[in-house]
């Protein structure tokens, strides 16, 4: 086992001091990132002071900002109140509060000005992963426009610091970079936002092409490939535990006759109709898929013979129903059934066979009814006649 360099934080404490729901993690995380930031601004002031690069009410002014605006933004976001704000990161606020300080530093660290214009690209480009377009131009719009009064403010209140025509020219230089940079930022933005409709699009697209794979269409149960694909690992476990297993194939009886009388239509309804009323019938963890056409694998797991028997018959209870049925008047719905039980070392092949040659029975015996096929070993041969039971 590896151990981290770092001290690990107990996890408690985070959870304090992040919260515990995910959404607020994220945004607590990020804003305590930029309350980072702050504090090493707060020290780099404090040296430019020490070094006689900027005056002690200045370096005062700029740190308290430096300090409580963060704060204050963190507690907004730890408490909840930021979530009742349409956007409860507070990105844009936290943004605009950020360039603010920026032109604010621009004053006091008259020495270091030439970097804050630097700086109010890094929050922009930033603003490009997080904001939308239009945002992204108005943050750039606002840091125009706080710079220009910054810059003002300073010609006129200290010439000799900021003077007029070296800021002018510094002022123009930050259009032309601001402007072009807030513009692409929205373009990064644009582009974001297409890749994350798209990723969306792929996923439910994934998601269709999961269930078109998996499910039958017309009843939503599982289909025949699935369940090609599922059981033989089902069946590999079972065998290693012990567990037993039965197989029911279950046919609708005499279905051409209802598509004759009511049409394909009606015919794919009673479909539905059968698979929902049988699935209402079955426990917990049985499974009822669409084998093909009018034909159905019920797989019941962990079961004796006796009560697959009972559950089979349970759905014929309930099939048979007339409440059912009322869209189809005169018409008594019955399937058959062949069931059998998975023996040891048998594959779902096999299984699905024995339960076909009992089913085959079930109908030649008169239909509606449950043949079980109980044999010990597999395949069935040809005097598997004598091996069925009527239940
Ligand atoms: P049996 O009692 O012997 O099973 O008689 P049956 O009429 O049910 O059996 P048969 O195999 O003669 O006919 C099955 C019919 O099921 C034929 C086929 O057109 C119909 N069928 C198969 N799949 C669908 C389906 O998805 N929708 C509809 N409406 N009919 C289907
Ligand atoms: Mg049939
Ligand atoms: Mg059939």
């Amino acid at each position: 086992m590896t151990r981290s360099a770092w001290p690990q934080i107990p996890s408690r404490y985070l959870d304090r001091l992040l919260g515990t729901e995910t959404h607020l993690r994220v945004r607590m995380a990020r804003t305590l990132m930029a309350a980072a930031v702050y504090a090493l601004c707060v020290a780099l002031q404090w040296i430019s002071y020490g070094l006689g690069f900027s005056d002690l009410q200045g370096t005062w002014i700029l740190s308290v900002l430096c300090l409580a605006g963060p704060l204050g933004f963190a507690v907004a976001v730890r408490s909840g109140l930021s979530s009742r704000c349409r956007e409860p990161s507070l990105t844009m606020p936290q943004m605009i509060f950020a360039i603010a300080t920026v032109a604010s530093a621009y004053h006091v660290h008259a020495h270091f000005r030439g970097t804050m214009p630097m700086i109010v690209a890094l929050i922009l480009v930033y603003g490009a992963f997080i904001l939308t377009p239009e945002r992204c131009r108005q943050l750039g719009w606002f840091a125009l426009a706080v710079f220009a009064t910054t810059i003002f403010f300073g010609a006129w209140t200290k010439p000799a610091t900021f003077p007029p025509d070296v800021e002018l020219f510094a002022f123009s230089y930050m259009v032309m970079t601001v402007l072009p940079l807030s513009y692409l930022a929205g373009q990064l933005s644009r582009l974001r936002s297409k890749l994350q409709h798209q990723k969306q699009t792929l996923r439910a697209m994934m998601e269709e092409l999961r269930l078109l794979a998996t499910q039958d269409h017309l009843t939503g149960l599982p289909n025949r490939r699935h369940v090609q694909e599922w059981m033989p690992h089902e069946i590999e476990r079972l065998h290693r535990s012990g567990e037993m297993l039965c197989l029911a194939i279950i046919d609708l009886d005499r279905f051409k006759r209802i598509n004759d009388t009511f049409g394909h239509a009606a015919g794919d309804e009673v479909l539905r109709v059968f698979a929902r009323e049988t699935k209402a019938a079955l426990r917990a963890g049985d499974v009822l898929a669409r084998w093909g056409g009018e034909e159905f694998l019920l797989i019941m797991r962990n079961t004796p013979l006796q009560d697959a028997e009972a559950t089979i018959e349970r759905a014929r209870a309930r099939v048979a129903l007339p409440a059912s049925w009322a869209a189809f008047p005169h018409t008594r719905v019955t399937f058959s059934a062949g069931l059998t039980a998975l023996k040891p070392g048998q594959t779902l092949e096999q299984a699905v066979q024995w339960a076909d040659f009992a089913l085959y029975e079930a109908k030649n015996q008169g239909r509606d009814r449950t043949i079980r096929a109980e044999v010990d070993e597999a395949p069935p041969s040809q005097d598997y006649w004598n091996v069925f039971t009527t239940i």
